[in-house]
C-alpha cells in the first residue's frame, strides 16, 4: 500500500488560514488502511482544525468527506455538485488523490494534509516498512521475495557491499542488510545458486529515471 503521515499541524493551519469553510476530503483506501486520511482521521482533524481556528479567534467551518477512492475520476466526480460551496479542499489522500482532485476542479484550491511517504507493507500494529519503489522491471524472482532496489540502501545488485556487519546495514545498527536477507532466504529455498549469477546492469529508464510513465492497457481502453 502506499503510506503516508499526516502533516504537522502548524503546517495544516497555515494552508486554512485564509478560508471560511473548507472541504476536508479523505480517502477509503490506502491511508485508512495506514490509519493517516480515512474517515476516523478526517474527523480529528476537523476537531482540531476547528478547535485551533477558534484559538486564533476564528471560526472555520469544515465538512467532511471520505470518497472511495480519490485517486479514481469516477469517484472525484461525485464532488461536482456540491464543490462550489468550499473555498478550498484539504485532501488527506495520498499525492495521487490530491492531483486527481485537483486536476478536475481546476479552479479550486486542493492542498495535502499527509505526506505521503512510500510503498510499503505493515511489519507489526503501527509500524510500516519500505518495501517497493516501483522499478518497472521487478527482480524479485532472483533475489528470494526480497527487494535490493527498495530494501538495500544503496540499491545495489549483487551481493553486499563493505559495509554490512552482523546482518545489519551500515547505515543504521537496526537496518536488515537487504543482501544479507536474500541470502538467508535463497539459502532457506534452496536456490543458491541464484546468487551466483550475476546480474546485468539495471536499464533504470523503466524507474522513475526514465521520466513520468505511463501504462496504457489497450484492452481495457
Ligand atoms: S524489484 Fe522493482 S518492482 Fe520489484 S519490488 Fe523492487 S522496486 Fe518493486
Ligand atoms: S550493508 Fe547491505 S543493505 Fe546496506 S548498503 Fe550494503 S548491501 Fe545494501
Amino acid at each position: 500500500m502506499i503510506t503516508a503521515q499526516r502533516k504537522p499541524m502548524q503546517e495544516i493551519m497555515s494552508y486554512v488560514a485564509p478560508y471560511d469553510k473548507i472541504l476536508l476530503l479523505g480517502c477509503n483506501e490506502c491511508v485508512t488502511v495506514c490509519y493517516a486520511g480515512g474517515r476516523k482521521e478526517v474527523g480529528i482533524l476537523a476537531s482540531a482544525l476547528q478547535m485551533g481556528s477558534l484559538q486564533q479567534g476564528k471560526k472555520l467551518e469544515v465538512v467532511e468527506m471520505t470518497l472511495e477512492r480519490q485517486c479514481d475520476p469516477e469517484y472525484v466526480e461525485e464532488l461536482a455538485r456540491t464543490i462550489d460551496q468550499y473555498d478550498a479542499v484539504c485532501s488527506m489522500a495520498c499525492g495521487c488523490g490530491v492531483q486527481t482532485v485537483a486536476g478536475r476542479y481546476l479552479d479550486k484550491p486542493v492542498y495535502p494534509m499527509v505526506n505521503t511517504t512510500f510503498m510499503g507493507a505493515s511489519e507489526r500494529q503501527g509500524v510500516w516498512a519500505e518495501r517497493c519503489q516501483g522499478c518497472g522491471e521487478c527482480v524479485l524472482a532472483y533475489t528470494g521475495g526480497i527487494c535490493p532496489v527498495a530494501r538495500c540502501s544503496k540499491r545495489i545488485f549483487n551481493g553486499p557491499c563493505g559495509g554490512s556487519t552482523g546482518g545489519k546495514c551500515e547505515i543504521a545498527p537496526d537496518v536488515d542488510c537487504a543482501w544479507q536477507l536474500i541470502w538467508d532466504r535463497l539459502k532457506a529455498l534452496g536456490r543458491t545458486d541464484l546468487y551466483q549469477q550475476i546480474m546485468p546492469a539495471k536499464d533504470w529508464r523503466s524507474a522513475r529515471d526514465g521520466g513520468p510513465r505511463r501504462i496504457v492497457r489497450e484492452d481495457l481502453i
